[in-house]
């Protein structure tokens, strides 16, 4: 008989499963999720599972080393991901990794969700990066994400997906629900023709504020990147005057000759 924190575990992780699934984060057999046990050891959905049908029992138990310790099933061939940010992150207790669709739109065209439009998500995750791309499964993967784990709770993975991760798997979850929802906002505000980005003082302003929610104390509670989020005085947009811009032209043109 599985003690009752284990027999939690897994019907939690099967419950954010069926939700990652129901909210169209994943399709087939896309994505995983795991938690880490009071014993250390990493409880993991298993490998080629739809996420909206798995069961508790289905989960499988690995040691860091990924080792299988009990399960049936192979454990998630993405699992090495889970345990670098396992690894790095002793604050972080679940992980979720997912393709949402308009979030993997992003990381698939190659442009991170790095900009101030958002005050919440600001608040939240400060930004969300893009990891360059890494054959799935392999360790081209980790080297890839091992840069941004330190300092931000939701990486896009190039023409991949997502991976988000907390204190706990409803944390974890909320990310991934964050940056979907904020993919959506951000992909409107394109549709719309127009992104007005916050100041760098708005910014500084909810860094204070996200000091006080979060409990985050020094070096936590500061931005940690000065680039991420990307306000309005870092604007990637520059006005010319219709005759600066024909001067442009004519001395690239003539540089050319
Ligand atoms: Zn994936």
């Amino acid at each position: 008989m599985p003690s009752v924190s284990e027999a939690q575990y897994r019907a939690e992780i099967a419950r954010f499963c069926h939700l990652t699934y129901e909210k169209g984060y994943v399709a087939s057999t896309d994505g995983n999720v795991s938690a880490r046990l009071p014993d250390g050891h990493i409880m993991c959905t298993p490998t080629i599972s739809n996420k909206g049908f798995v069961k508790p029992e289905d989960m499988v138990i690995i040691d860091m080393k990924a080792q299988k310790i009990k399960g049936e099933r192979k454990a998630s061939s993405e699992i090495a991901m889970h345990l670098l940010i396992y690894e790095m992150r002793p604050d972080i207790h679940a992980v979720v990794h997912a393709h949402p669709p308009c979030a993997t739109a992003y990381a698939a065209a190659g442009i991170p969700l790095n900009k101030a439009l958002i005050s919440e998500v600001v608040l939240a995750l400060g930004c969300i990066p893009l990891a360059e791309y890494g054959t799935p499964g392999t360790p081209e993967l980790s080297d890839q994400l091992r840069p941004f784990v330190k300092n931000f709770d939701a990486l896009l993975m190039a023409n991949h997906g997502v991976v988000t991760y907390g204190a706990n798997l409803e944390d974890a979850f909320n990310r991934m629900d964050t940056v979907e929802h904020f993919a959506k906002i951000s992909i409107y505000t394109k549709i719309l023709g127009r992104e007005r980005l916050l100041s760098s003082e708005d910014v500084e302003k909810l860094w204070v504020q996200r000091q006080k929610y979060y409990g985050l104390e020094g070096s936590d509670a500061q931005p940690k990147d000065p680039m991420c989020p990307v306000t309005d005085g870092v604007s990637e947009t520059i006005s010319l005057t219709r005759s600066e811009l024909i001067d442009l032209i004519e001395r690239v043109v003539s540089n050319l000759k």
